[in-house]
C-alpha cells in the first residue's frame, strides 16, 4: 500500500450517493446491491472506546455492515468513575439500555459539577432522569461494546489502524499488521491521539497541557476517619486533590503531577506518595495500587469532522479537561447525531447536506464545553484572585436560574440545534414524556424519526420506511404537531400536511413512493 493519503471533499461519483438525491430509498436498490459487494464493510470503526461502541450500535440499527477495530486486545483496566449526565442518560433510555446500564452504577443528584461548587440541584430540571449515574468506565464500556455486538456488529480487537487511503467509492484501510480492508466510509473514534485524524492531516489547534494530574486506585494504611477529616480540610483550597473510597478498601487518589514523574514515563506509587506527603504531610499509608494513570489538561478541537468519506467522532475530535465529567459523554452524543446520518447515506436516502450537518451541529457543542472547561479550569485555580471569582460565582448560583443554566451545560439538555428560523422547541431536545402507550422514548428504540399528532389528520406517507406516526399520542405536548428526528431532536413543528412533507424531504430524503 502506499503511504497514507487521502481526497480532498469532492462531490462524489459513487452511484449510490448519486440515487440519494434523487429518490432511490430502496436499501434493495442495484445499486446499492452493487456497491456493497465491492466493499466488504459499509463502515470501518477505529476505536472500540465509548464513542466507537455507541456508534457501532447506532449503526446496526440500520443493518448497516459495521467493523469496529480496536488496538487493544483487552478492554481498559483503568476503573475510572465516569459519570453519565442527564442527556446521556436520556440517549440511553430512548434505544432501550438504561435498565441494562443503571444498576451498575451509583445515581447521585444532578448538582456540584460546575467546578464542583456544592449546591442543591435547580428547579426546574426537565427530565425524567434528572441525575447523574457514576459508573466505572470500563462496565460502561462494555456494555455498550456487547450492545453493539448483539445488534451485529464485529468488533476486532488487538488491530490498529495505521494507514488508509479514500477515493470515490470508498476507504482501503491498512492495519498495523499489513492487513487491508474495504469499506464505504471510516470513522476515526480512537481517541485524544487519533491516528486517523493525523493521516486525514485536520488540525488540532487549541492549548497544551498547563497542568497534569496522577490519578489511581490504592489501598490506604490509615482508617477512615483520619482520612476523611485531613482531606476535607485539605480539599477546602486544594480542588486538584482527593482520596476517597472506590469500592470494598480501595481508595481513588488524585495529586497534582507537578515536580513528579517523567511525562514520558508511567507513574510509579512513589511519585503519589511524594505527592501525598507534599500536600497532607503524610502519605497514608498508600500501598498496592490497581492501577496509576496521569492526565493533562490539554484543550483541542478539530479543525474538521469529516474529510471526503473518513469522519472524526468523540476525544479524536476533542479534548479538553476532565472537570464536569463531560467527555465521554460527548463522545457518546457524537455518535447519536452521525449514525443515523451515515446510515441513511448508506442505506441511499440521505438528503445531500444530511451528512454535513454532522460537523454543523456538533462542532459547536463541542466549542462549548471546551469553554466551559476552560472557565471550570480557571475557578479551580489557588491564586487569590480565582477564588474571589470563584467565591463570587458561588453567591450567584443561589439563583436558580443561574444554577439551572449551569447545569443544562454540563448535562447538555440545553442544546439548541439551529434548524432556522422557528419557536424555541425548534432544534431542542424533548423530554421523554408520558403518551398513552407508555413512555415516548420507548418509541425510539429502533432509531426511526417519529410524527406525534395531535390533530391526527397528518400523514407520513412515503417516509413510513424510515418515520412511525403517532397520532392523539398525550396531553403533555402542547403544540400541534411534533417531528422527530432518530436522535430525539424537534425537526418541526406545525399541523399542515405541506409543510410537514417539505420537512420530512429536507431531514428524511425523498419519499419511497
Ligand atoms: C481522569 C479522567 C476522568 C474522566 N471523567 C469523565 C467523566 O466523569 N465523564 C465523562 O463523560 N468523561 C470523563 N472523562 C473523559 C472520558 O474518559 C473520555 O472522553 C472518553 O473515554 C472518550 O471516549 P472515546 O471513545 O472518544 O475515546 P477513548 O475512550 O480514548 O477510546 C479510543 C479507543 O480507540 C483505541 N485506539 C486508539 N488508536 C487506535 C488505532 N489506531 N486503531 C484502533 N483502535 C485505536 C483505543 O485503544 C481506545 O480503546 C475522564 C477522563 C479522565 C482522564
Amino acid at each position: 500500500m502506499h503511504p497514507p493519503r487521502f481526497t480532498a471533499d469532492a462531490p462524489s461519483t459513487d452511484p449510490v450517493e448519486r440515487d440519494s438525491t434523487v429518490g432511490d430509498v430502496r436499501p434493495a436498490s442495484s445499486a446499492l446491491t452493487t456497491d456493497r459487494a465491492l466493499h466488504t464493510y459499509d463502515v470501518i470503526i477505529a476505536g472500540c472506546g465509548p464513542t466507537g461502541a455507541m456508534l457501532a450500535a447506532e449503526l446496526r440499527l440500520h443493518d448497516v455492515r459495521v467493523l469496529v477495530l480496536e488496538r487493544e486486545t483487552e478492554p481498559a483496566s483503568a476503573v475510572r468513575i465516569v459519570g453519565l449526565h442527564i442527556r446521556s442518560l436520556e440517549l440511553m433510555a430512548m434505544r432501550g439500555l438504561l435498565d441494562r446500564i443503571r444498576p451498575h452504577g451509583r445515581q447521585r443528584p444532578a448538582s456540584a459539577f460546575f467546578a464542583a461548587i456544592a449546591k442543591p440541584a435547580p428547579k426546574g430540571l426537565d427530565s425524567r432522569y434528572a441525575y447523574l449515574l457514576g459508573i466505572p468506565q470500563p462496565v460502561i464500556e462494555r456494555l455498550l461494546e456487547e450492545h453493539a455486538i448483539e445488534l451485529g456488529a464485529q468488533v476486532r480487537r488487538g488491530l490498529a489502524v495505521a494507514g488508509f487511503e479514500q477515493d470515490d467509492e470508498g476507504v482501503t484501510v491498512a492495519l498495523a499488521d499489513g492487513e487491508q480492508l474495504r469499506s464505504r466510509y471510516l470513522v476515526g473514534c480512537d481517541g485524544g491521539r487519533s491516528t486517523v485524524r493525523k493521516l486525514l492531516g485536520v488540525g488540532f489547534p487549541g492549548e497544551p497541557a498547563r497542568t497534569e494530574s496522577l490519578m489511581g486506585e490504592m489501598d490506604v494504611g490509615v482508617p477512615q476517619e483520619e482520612i476523611a477529616a485531613t482531606v476535607a480540610e485539605i480539599r477546602e483550597t486544594h480542588q486538584r486533590f482527593w482520596l476517597r473510597p472506590a469500592g470494598v478498601g480501595v481508595y481513588s487518589v488524585l495529586v497534582p503531577a507537578a515536580g513528579v514523574s517523567d511525562r514520558a514515563e508511567p507513574p510509579t506509587l512513589d511519585d503519589f506518595k511524594h505527592q501525598l506527603r507534599a500536600i497532607a504531610g503524610t502519605d497514608f499509608g498508600v500501598h498496592s495500587p490497581r492501577w496509576l494513570s496521569r492526565f493533562g489538561d490539554a484543550t483541542r478541537l478539530a479543525d474538521s469532522y469529516r474529510v471526503g468519506r473518513v469522519l472524526l467522532a468523540g476525544d479524536a475530535a476533542h479534548i479538553h479537561p476532565p472537570i464536569g465529567g463531560q467527555g465521554l459523554n460527548l463522545g457518546v452524543q457524537d455518535a447519536f447525531n452521525l449514525g443515523w446520518k451515515l446510515a441513511a447515506r448508506i442505506r441511499g436516502w440521505a438528503p445531500e447536506a444530511l451528512l454535513d450537518t454532522y460537523q454543523a451541529e456538533r462542532r459547536p457543542v463541542a466549542e462549548a464545553v471546551l469553554d466551559n472547561t476552560r472557565a471550570q479550569t480557571e475557578l479551580l485555580s489557588t491564586e487569590p484572585g480565582a477564588q474571589a471569582v470563584r467565591r463570587l460565582l458561588t453567591e450567584l448560583m443561589d439563583f436558580d436560574e443561574v444554577n439551572l443554566h449551569l447545569l443544562k451545560k454540563i448535562t447538555a439538555i440545553g442544546i439548541r440545534y439551529d434548524f432556522g428560523a422557528g419557536p424555541d422547541l425548534l432544534g431542542r431536545r424533548l423530554p421523554d414524556m408520558d403518551i398513552k402507550q407508555g413512555h415516548l422514548y420507548g418509541l425510539l428504540h429502533r432509531g426511526r424519526g417519529l410524527l406525534l399528532d395531535r390533530t391526527e389528520r397528518l400523514r407520513v406517507g412515503g417516509w413510513s420506511d424510515r418515520v412511525d406516526h403517532l397520532a392523539d399520542p398525550t396531553a403533555e405536548l402542547d403544540v400541534p404537531c411534533v417531528l422527530l428526528r432518530p436522535d430525539g431532536h424537534v425537526a418541526w413543528i406545525g399541523d399542515d400536511q405541506q409543510d410537514l412533507d417539505d420537512h420530512l424531504s429536507r431531514w428524511f430524503g425523498e419519499p419511497a413512493h
